[in-house]
């Protein structure tokens, strides 16, 4: 491990205890449709192979879901509490059926649960989401009100562009190209500051909708696929939130190709008074840059609590889904099952929590 992987956790808050949390992205984003789907979309020319999540990330189901819990709870924290991951969730979807209906010429969405009822499948896959919030195996967070930029969509409809028609028509979202600076799953990026306003109404649309969906406001926000402009954070902290992911040195676009550094200490207030917090560690099993991801993951665990740090583990759903692929969840379930008892063996003395209930 580097020396940055140390210098990163000097600054900000610390901890005697030997806190793990799992920060899990992308819960309830409908990336791929299906397989077959899948399929189309690369005989139309997609670059589908470039990304694990064009190849396999889709909707979490029943069988992904049962799977999750029953390795969350194989171990037993200090106190008794099994693992659990902080799921950032999307509040919403687009709804293709209402796009086509309006002959693609006017944005539209639908709620999470409606994705649910409404997609062949998953009819069972919403209930086994909500058992999961009772059992506090998944801790729902806000990760955006859905995983993808409005402005890029709508650009795409006006132009009848090829790759984002083939898209919709699939009722999916992959493998696009970039407009400008602007990443076809970036919810907060822009190209001009003026698209700025827009964000402000997204955020807090989602966050309405997220509290009539979880019952509960949302106190922890990632924004999806790139950083937000830090001026939505007073419209952020407004509607209840209290912690935002923030890389420690943060590169923050101002419009027209500008940048400005931003320095983020773990856990300490921002001047909008919302807490910034980053992840210090990495566990992407399905990522084939590194051979043993659970042994890094140790490495870097261990580097946190030598510096007095929570351990804050990044990773996505695309390392625990099998909708495209079963053997994709398989492999990532049972990396997932090696990692947790590697710390329970290491450190007995864990706690399994959510950044909110230690921020
Ligand atoms: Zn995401």
């Amino acid at each position: 491990m580097s020396l940055k992987s140390y210098l990163k956790n000097i600054p900000g808050i610390r901890t005697k205890r030997k806190i793990v949390c799992f920060s899990v992205d992308d819960f309830g984003n409908v990336l791929l449709h299906s397989k077959s789907t899948r399929e189309s979309l690369r005989k139309s020319g997609l670059p589908i192979d470039q990304s694990r999540f064009s190849q396999l990330d889709i909707l979490e189901n029943h069988d992904d879901l049962i799977g999750l819990f029953e390795v969350l709870t194989s171990v037993k924290d200090k106190n008794g509490k099994p693992a659990c991951f902080t799921a950032f969730a999307m509040s919403a979807n687009i709804d293709f059926d209402a796009l086509e209906k309006n002959s693609w010429s006017k944005y539209e969405y639908q709620s999470l649960p409606e994705t649910f009822s409404t997609l062949p499948g998953y009819e069972k896959g919403w209930e086994s989401r909500k058992e999961g919030m009772e059992k506090k195996l998944l801790i729902p967070e806000f990760h955006g009100r859905e995983h993808l930029n409005i402005g890029f969509l709508e650009n795409g409809m006006k132009k009848k562009d090829p790759d984002i028609m083939a898209n919709l028509q699939n009722r999916s979202w992959a493998a696009l190209d970039y407009q400008g600076r602007v990443g076809f799953t970036e919810a907060f990026s822009f190209n001009h500051f003026s698209e700025v306003t827009e964000h402000h109404k997204i955020i807090e649309s989602g966050l309405m909708l997220f509290e009539s969906i979880f019952g509960k406001k949302a106190s922890h926000f990632n924004a999806p696929g790139a950083r937000e402009h830090n001026s939505l954070h007073k419209t952020i902290k407004n509607a209840g939130v209290r912690i935002i992911d923030a890389d420690f040195i943060q590169n923050e676009h101002q419009g027209e190709g500008k940048y400005q550094k931003i320095y983020n200490p773990f856990g300490k207030k921002n001047k909008d008074g919302l807490n910034t917090v980053f992840r210090n560690c990495v566990f992407e099993p399905n990522l084939s840059e590194k051979s043993d991801w659970v042994d890094s993951c140790l490495k870097e665990i261990d580097i946190a609590f030598t510096c007095g740090k929570i351990a804050n583990i990044s990773s996505h759903r695309v390392n625990f889904v099998g909708g495209i692929e079963p053997n994709n969840r398989d492999f990532g379930l049972k990396e997932l099952k090696r990692l947790l008892h590697a710390i329970m063996k290491k450190w007995p003395e864990v706690e399994f929590l959510s950044i909110s209930e230690v921020i």
